[in-house]
């Protein structure tokens, strides 16, 4: 998508604080953290939101929560515990129309 900010930040047209990287997902700093850790998980691919999955893109949904997975180990935050969102929809809360999961946890 041309127009999308996620996916510039998946391509690297715009600067973030990239936590960790596969060939299918990002995951960076939220740039207006809500808690002491506040990461957003993205598909490389553009889905504009939870709507958009299909059973067929199953796979990258797992590759999303495996990438939580080792980011909450590698950050120590695993055994105290986060809380991922998923905001689909204006009325839902969601602002970035490009799939995205929070992961949260106010570990400090
Ligand atoms: P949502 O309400 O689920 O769509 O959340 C969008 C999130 O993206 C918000 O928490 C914003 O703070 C965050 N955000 C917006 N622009 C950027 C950016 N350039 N880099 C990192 N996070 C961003």
């Amino acid at each position: 998508m041309n127009d999308c900010l996620f996916c510039k930040i998946a391509q690297k047209k715009i600067p973030a604080t990239i936590v960790y990287e596969d060939e299918s997902v990002l995951a960076f700093k939220d740039i207006n953290p809500k808690a002491p850790y506040h990461f957003l998980f993205i598909p490389k691919t553009h889905y504009t939101s939870l709507l958009d999955i299909q059973e067929t893109d199953v796979l990258v949904m797992g590759q999303i929560f495996s990438a939580i997975q080792k980011v909450a180990h590698k950050l120590s935050i695993a055994d105290f515990g986060f809380k991922t969102t998923i905001h689909t929809g204006k009325g839902g809360g969601q602002e970035v129309f490009h799939l995205h999961v929070h992961l949260l946890s106010t570990k400090v």
